[in-house]
């Protein structure tokens, strides 16, 4: 009833079945978009819609309790359910940020903690969706061998979990010495093939765009739009959470810039089909020392315009802590230039000193971030700061990966062993163990924080 195939994304006329192996546009190069059967979609109305995705909401019957799946008529509704690779990703907390936000200036301040789910980063969101579809197409009778990515980090980990959850080998290209323990960590224990190439993010894309060439190995890097699909969900599971309310703000860290296209894919569906009137503004939160995008929009600015794509041009990004979005030719620029020109979009920037102090300011209020949540939190504090975002307005913060993944950042920070201070760091307090000595010391330390 529902249909859903590839077109190209700068308007050519190809129409390309989602079960072919085909990455860019064959007339053009360009990328490709999922492109939805609307007219089939508004046969039910909002109403309905609505109805339908809060009764399946976090419940168990397969696949619809995942907040991916609980959406498949408009994700990939080509699938069978029997094909669905699903962890339960999706449906992760929105939580009121009330004592940060206090702290800011902000009193409407919510963190969508995309980050916890089951490889503890939000690109769980797109590969279900991207492995769902492969083992469709192996069941369809389709030649492939295996899957493949380069990435820095999550991309890896997620991908490495949901082919082994699916019985599909899995490779992964990763920048030697770029990336955290617990990202290595993580397909090396799910059996994928870990190659630690001396090069960087771009260098290992490089690499996996010649591996894939051959169709049996799949690319599942994020110019597959497949992936789209499953990260544009954080912004209708948001609009969800609020009981079908709209933010005035939505900020995502952005490197690859495939997730501020996704996100704002997700807000326009939810627009087409009747479910929201306005669209919220986004703000793509860069790291200063992988800001092609910050750029552009810099550059645009001074030339008293809106940005566009010849503003842009690709940078070799320097090392930074927020090492998933270390990224100096993104992919999925063009989308994103597109997406944040449609939602009236800010593009704001962090150096690593303001990172790193925004998630311990954070952290302080009982969240527990990521380098890259930092990376949108110090850009968030900026803009309260020059009044572009005001008191009283809505705004969700994507907060992207789990803090756990990064304890080494964390700890540096704490020890003070960054190559800058660190304003809000904690020690822990050395003591003998003489029970009158810790009281007394303990009572010290109270009164000294009081
Ligand atoms: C991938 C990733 C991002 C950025 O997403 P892009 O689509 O590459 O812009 C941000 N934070 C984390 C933790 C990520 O893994
Ligand atoms: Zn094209």
């Amino acid at each position: 009833m529902y249909a859903a195939w590839f077109g190209c994304v700068a308007g050519c006329p190809a129409r390309l079945s989602l079960s072919e192996v085909v990455y860019r546009c064959p007339s053009c190069g360009g990328l490709l978009e999922v492109v939805h059967d609307t007219q089939a979609l508004r046969a039910r109305s909002a109403a309905a819609w609505m109805k339908l995705f809060d009764e399946r909401w976090l419940r168990t019957t397969w696949p619809y309790g995942s907040g991916v799946w609980g959406k498949k008529e408009w994700v990939a509704p080509h699938l069978d359910d029997d094909n669905v690779v699903s962890l339960l990703e999706g449906g992760t907390n929105l939580f009121w940020a009330e004592r940060y936000g206090r702290s800011i200036g902000l009193s409407d301040l919510w963190i969508k903690q995309c980050g916890t789910s089951h490889t503890g980063s939000f690109k769980d969101l797109g590969m279900t969706v991207l492995v769902s579809c492969v083992k469709q197409m192996i069941a369809d009778g389709r030649p492939i061998r295996a899957l493949a990515c380069a990435s820095t980090g999550d991309t890896s980990a997620a991908l490495a979990a949901y082919g082994a959850a699916a019985g599909i080998p899995v490779v992964v290209l990763l920048p030697e010495a770029k990336i955290s323990a617990a990202q290595l960590v993580q397909p090396l224990a799910n059996g994928a093939i870990v190659c630690s190439l001396a090069t960087d993010f771009d260098g290992c894309m490089r690499v996996v765009q010649r591996l894939t060439e051959d169709p049996t190995i799949y690319l599942a890097n994020s110019m597959n739009s497949l992936r789209v699909e499953g990260q544009k969900t954080i912004a209708v599971e948001l609009v969800q959470q609020f009981d079908w309310a709209i933010p005035d703000w939505v900020l995502v860290p952005g490197g690859n810039l495939g997730n501020v296209s996704a996100i704002a894919k997700g807000f326009l569906q939810l627009q087409e089909l009747g479910i929201i009137d306005r669209l919220p503004r986004l703000v793509c939160c860069q790291a200063e020392h992988a800001n092609p995008l910050y750029r552009a929009y810099q550059r645009a600015k001074a030339a008293g315009r809106a940005m566009q794509p010849e503003d842009f041009a690709p940078i070799t990004a320097t090392p930074t802590l927020a090492s998933a979005i270390q990224i100096g030719d993104p992919v999925s620029r063009g989308k994103a230039i597109t997406a944040l020109a449609r939602f009236d979009g800010v593009v704001e920037q962090a150096s690593e000193a303001e990172l790193a102090d925004a998630v311990a300011r954070a952290d302080r209020t009982g969240m527990f971030n990521c380098p890259h949540t930092g990376v949108a939190l110090a850009c968030l504090e900026k803009l309260v700061k020059a009044g572009t975002i005001a008191p009283r307005d809505r705004v969700v913060v994507i907060s992207t990966a789990h803090g756990l993944k990064f304890t080494e950042f964390k700890t540096r920070y704490h020890e003070g062993t960054l190559d800058f201070p660190s304003a809000h760091a904690n020690h822990p307090v050395r003591m003998d163990a003489d029970p009158d000595a810790v009281v007394a010391r303990l009572h010290a330390l109270l009164d000294a924080s009081a």
